[in-house]
């Protein structure tokens, strides 16, 4: 069978999450929570499954979660949606990424990606038919160049791809990284993806600054959220996808035929959980705390980092300790010491050797506090 793939071998957080599983290591390598949801939520799930909401959610999404949805974006961004026609409900973000790539991107098109990059964009971009140009941040700012970017954008561009904040960096978007956006796309036929899944996971006062706050981005971008990671409940796999009206009736062109609709009884429990903000506004809080613990335990080690800016993850260089390549390192670290993480350089097109590991810390503070010493100790 000829390839249609030939790069992509089996993502790495199938591979690390396994590898921590068999061994019995604490698991920082991929991204979910390792503490329970808020069982009131749970409750809502229960409540909407003994009043019938038990079959086929309608095409774009439950009605109730869609308003939901626009009522939340409209107080936290001061953004308007209409639930009819700009919000659908999708199989979590990836699915929400893919359909928007799908729905965009014709054979040829070219698609500026910034690495690292979260590893589904290029695979959906390349069964799409387009070619990833891709920009590269580096160490340990991964500040973007915006001259740089210029020289990469041409006539056969048709989507950028962004994300913050970013996963595996931390990095959040400033204000001037969405006006050097705005500047470059303002007269150009091209739209923008924003994948914003961490939205409410930033650290030290920072605000997360979604694409659809600039008038010049809003309406030309599908914007990415996900249920997953604001309300610890990554399993269920719901997203959604905001993006204005001409937008949207392309993206629903393709999630019809992709999944057709999501899980109706979780729908209607986010609705209904959504309704108290201090839900999901408490989020940077309780993260910034498992943030400082983690750093905490490696503070005086020979790991060297900044404090990650938003997600819940923190990246750290371990170039003062070995000149191992990352992915060798994270897997010896999870068989030796105990502890899984993610090599960073797999984020990236050509490898590299920056010597990053990635540390997820939504996990309970005794895991975090173990692992921590367990690192430090290595050192
Ligand atoms: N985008 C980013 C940046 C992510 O980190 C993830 C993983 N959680 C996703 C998309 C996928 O989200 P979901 O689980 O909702 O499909
Ligand atoms: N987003 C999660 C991470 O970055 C993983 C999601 C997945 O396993 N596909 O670790």
């Amino acid at each position: 069978l000829a390839s249609k793939l030939p790069r992509v071998g089996t993502t790495i957080f199938t591979v690390m999450s396994k590898l921590a599983a068999d061994l019995g290591a604490l698991n920082l390598s991929q991204g979910f929570p390792s503490f329970p949801a808020d069982p009131a939520l749970l409750e809502l799930v229960t409540k909407a499954m003994r009043n019938n909401h038990n079959q086929y959610a309608p095409m774009a999404g439950m009605p109730v979660l869609r308003e939901a949805i626009a009522q939340k974006t409209a107080e936290v961004y001061g953004t308007i949606y209409d639930p009819d026609s700009e919000i659908t409900i999708t199989s979590g973000a990836t699915e929400a990424l893919y359909a928007a790539v799908t729905a965009v991107v014709q054979a040829g098109d070219e698609v500026i990606v910034f690495e690292p990059a979260y590893d589904s964009y290029v695979p959906a971009i390349e069964l799409a038919g387009g070619v990833p140009v891709f920009v590269s941040l580096t160490p340990p700012d991964y500040a973007i160049d915006w001259a740089e970017v210029a020289t990469k954008v041409t006539d056969r561009t048709r989507l950028i791809m962004v994300n913050t904040p970013h996963n595996p960096t931390g990095r959040v978007w400033t204000a001037d990284d969405l006006n050097q956006l705005a500047n470059l796309v303002q007269e150009r036929d091209l739209f923008l993806i924003s994948d914003e899944v961490y939205e409410h996971i930033t650290f030290d006062q920072r605000p997360h600054r979604s694409l659809m706050q600039h008038p010049v981005l809003q309406e030309r971008t599908f914007v990415v959220g996900s249920f997953g990671k604001t309300f610890h409940v990554t399993g269920w796999k719901v997203g959604y996808c905001l993006a204005p009206r001409e937008l949207t009736v392309e993206f629903r062109k393709v999630h019809q035929f992709l999944t057709f609709s999501v899980s109706t009884p979780m729908q209607v429990a986010l609705a209904g959980y959504l309704s108290e903000p201090d839900r999901y506004l408490s989020l940077a809080g309780f993260y910034e705390q498992k943030r400082d613990l983690f750093l905490q335990a490696l503070a005086g080690s020979r790991f060297a980092f900044t404090p990650t800016e938003g997600t819940f993850f923190q990246n750290v260089s371990y170039a003062a300790i070995t000149d191992e390549p990352d992915y060798d390192l994270a897997v010896r670290l999870t068989k030796e010491i105990g502890v899984a993480s993610i090599p960073v350089s797999v984020f990236y097109d050509q490898r590299n050797d920056y010597h990053i590991l990635r540390f997820c810390f939504a996990k309970d503070d005794e895991t975090l506090r173990r692992a921590g010493e367990k690192l430090a100790q290595w050192s």
